[in-house]
This record gives C-alpha cells, structure tokens and sequence, in this order.
C-alpha cells in the first residue's frame, strides 16, 4: 500500500500506543496495515509510552500479539527514557526507586546503585517516583528523608491518571506530588510526554530525519512533539474529539480518524 503524501515526506514516525495502535487487549482499525506500510516505506518506527509498570519486552510481547512488528529497541518507555538520561551522567551514586520493578531495572541498568531495601536507602544521592500497586508510606517516608538530606528528585511523569477498564487509577504524578508535598520541593525534571527526553532517547536510537510524532493526547502527544521540535499527528480514535482538535493551542500539524487513515490516506 502506498502512503499518503503526507505521510511520504518524513523519515521516522514516533507512534504513541494506547488509543493510537490499541485500546484495551485490541488493535484498532487499520493500525496493524499502517505500521506495515510505514515499514515497507522504510520508515524508522518507533513506539513510544508513559506507561511505568511494564518493560519494553512486555510492549514487544503485546504488540506481536496484536499483530505488530516490534524489536524492544523501538520501544521507548518512560523507564527506557530515564535509563538513557542516567546513563548520560558520569555521577551514578545511589538510588531510591518508588516504582515498578521494570522501573528500578532500567535505573540499575543506568549503572546506579539500588538501595531499596537497605539502611541507606535514606542516605540516596537520587530518588526516582512512579506510581506502583504496591506505593505505601515507608516508601513515602524514605523518599521524603532522602529529599530533604539532599538527594536529587526525579518523576517518570507527572500525569495525573492514566487510564484502566475500572475507572482512572492515579499516576506518577500523583506519588510525585505527594513527596513534593511532603519536601517542600519540586523535582528537578521528570522524563516522560511531553517532556523532551523521550524525544532524546528516541533521536538516539533512529538518529537524523524528519519526524512525525503520532498521538491521541494534545497535552502530551501533540505538546511533546512541539517541544521537541518535530511535526506531529493527532488520532481521533483515543480521548480527542475533532472540535478539541480544531480549538488546539499548539495545533498538531495534521489530524485524522485513525492511524489507518493517517498513513494509508
Ligand atoms: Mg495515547
């Protein structure tokens, strides 16, 4: 299948998941043909998430499932986004982790020493939040000792919710806001959309071209791309309605029903 014109003139296309290639366990329409397409364009393709509780090898295993080609170096979750920032430093230290276990291998695989679970854990140089099923108030505790010994205060996102069939669980910001609450201190960054450090990891891995990021969510989707400095795509088939679309400060740079309709035209 040929791609739309618009489409055409980008090398790399950045494509976020839920409500772009997914909703819930099934792929939307026409999005296992337009990443197809994209690849036999010779498009770079890479996905890109704010999930916190999933590795990229469990993205990897879900987007096969679904009917997607996917190698794990494609995908860029917040964890993967955070391993590329630390591992940048030539300060590694010690690190207190609130998180998903995915989240503290990718700060151990950044080269930092982990101290959950040691008498230092007080005593870390850095403390990375994330929301996890398991957050309770010993970690709450540590993380706010830390803080106020002086560690360095990092969050994966600051999104509110994010979304679960039950209803809105809350977020990495919401744990986030909690320790800034209980420090009196903001974190120094946080790394997912629309933060430009997923946008970073990802120029790392696809290196130069023209990109295109592709997303359901003007405030992190189409926000993110303008920060990074790259064109962007909005997909009707997530939380936005055309009408928000139109009323949208930044404008994405184009819009469509869906990821099917957006590449194959
Ligand atoms: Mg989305």
């Amino acid at each position: 299948m040929p791609l739309s014109p618009a489409l055409a003139r980008y090398d790399n296309v950045l494509l976020d998941l839920d409500g772009c290639l997914w909703v819930g366990e099934e792929a939307l329409d026409g999005a296992v043909g337009a990443v197809a397409a994209l690849r036999d364009a010779g498009k770079g393709v890479a996905f890109l998430t704010n999930d916190v509780r999933h590795t990229p090898e469990d993205f990897v295993r879900k987007l096969w499932r679904l009917g997607f080609q996917a190698a794990v170096n494609e995908v860029v979750t917040c964890g993967a986004a955070l391993q590329f920032v630390l591992a940048e430093r030539t300060e590694r230290g010690a690190a207190f982790v609130i998180g998903s276990q995915a989240l503290v291998d990718h700060v151990a695989d950044a080269g930092l020493r982990i101290v959950n679970n040691t008498e230092f854990a007080t005593r870390a140089d850095l403390v990375v939040v994330g929301a996890h099923e398991e957050f309770d108030f010993r970690e709450l505790r540590i993380a706010t000792q830390a803080v106020l010994r002086g560690a360095e205060l990092i969050g994966v996102t600051r999104d509110r919710t994010f979304p679960m069939p039950d209803g809105p669980w809350p977020g990495s910001g919401a744990v986030l806001a909690a320790v800034e609450e209980a420090t009196g201190r903001r974190a120094e960054r946080t790394v997912g959309k629309p933060e430009p450090d997923m946008y970073a990891t990802v120029r790392d891995r696809l290196g130069e071209g023209r990109y295109l990021a592709v997303g359901d969510r003007l405030d992190v989707d189409v926000v993110g791309a303008r920060r990074a400095g790259i064109d962007s795509a909005l997909v009707l088939t997530g939380v936005t309605t055309r009408i928000e679309a139109d009323a949208a400060d930044p404008r994405p740079t184009h819009v469509a029903e869906s990821l099917g309709a957006l590449v194959l035209g």
